[in-house]
């Protein structure tokens, strides 16, 4: 469950349209699996990202912040292990697997096929779900749990090529 947080869902800073919409899948497929990972994009507040640092975002998503908590209604009692992204000033945090140890998490419990959604999927979902192929695991993407940020129109349906192209499963 990739980023379902204050700040990327209807009233956030970085606000992905109809991203709550995607909680109520996340908590079905979140209770049907044995192993539930969240993960938060976790910045400082200076993160490179950010317009006033001559990225290309609001400010979102700063660590201890409202605005970075996971969405009240994820049901946090199938929530296994929640994965903190981006928290170094130069970390892009967009693959949810670059730098947090997830990897290792999910080796040790022998997994080898992940099922993915979340916010938003032409950011870190997609990155997210190319990141699981890279490591070899089967991966599936719902595409019920995720919505596009569509900065230019299409960007989802590109995402959905790209990420069909690499071998990911798209699932509804
Ligand atoms: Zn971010």
């Amino acid at each position: 469950m990739v980023d379902v947080q204050n700040d990327f869902c209807p009233g956030g800073a970085l606000a992905v349209e109809q991203g709550d919409e995607v909680i109520d899948k996340l908590n079905l497929l979140a209770a049907e699996h044995e192993l539930v990972v969240a993960t938060r994009d976790w910045h400082p507040s200076d993160h490179h990202s950010f317009q006033e640092s001559g990225g290309e975002w609001p400010v979102h998503c700063v660590r201890d912040t409202p605005g970075a908590e996971l969405h009240r209604d994820l049901e946090r009692e199938n929530i296994d292990l929640v994965v903190d992204a981006g928290t170094t000033r130069e970390a892009p945090g967009f693959d949810k697997f670059e730098d947090t140890g997830l990897e290792d998490f999910l080796r040790e419990r022998d997994v080898d096929r992940v099922h993915i959604g979340g916010l938003a999927l032409d950011y870190c979902v997609k990155h997210t779900a190319l990141g699981a192929r890279q490591r070899g695991f089967e991966t599936v993407l719902h595409l019920g749990a995720t919505r596009a940020v569509d900065v230019e129109p299409g960007d989802g349906e590109r995402a959905i090529k790209e990420l069909r192209e690499a071998g990911v499963e798209i699932a509804d």
